[in-house]
Order: C-alpha cells, then sequence, then structure tokens
C-alpha cells in the first residue's frame, strides 16, 4: 500500500514519505517495498 503518513523504515533506516509504497514485514513493522523481508508473489 501507499505510506499515507511519514515514517521510518526499520531496515534500511531511511525516512518513508507519503505516498511511497510500502509493505509489513515479518514484524508487523512498515517498511518500503523494497526492504521487505517476506518474498511477494509473482505474476
Ligand atoms: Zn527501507
Amino acid at each position: 500500500m501507499k505510506a499515507r503518513f511519514n515514517g521510518k523504515c526499520i531496515e534500511c533506516g531511511e525516512t518513508i514519505k507519503v505516498g511511497k509504497e510500502i509493505v509489513k514485514n515479518s514484524n508487523e513493522k512498515w517498511v518500503h517495498k523494497a526492504c521487505s523481508d517476506i518474498e511477494e508473489e509473482l505474476p
């Protein structure tokens, strides 16, 4: 989903800006889509 508020990615430590694609990792923390440790289903 897209971030609706500013936050911080615990994986890379960078800021998560509103509108960025984010996902929850295995610890239920919001991280950048690219930083997730959960494999995504590929089409
Ligand atoms: Zn990140």
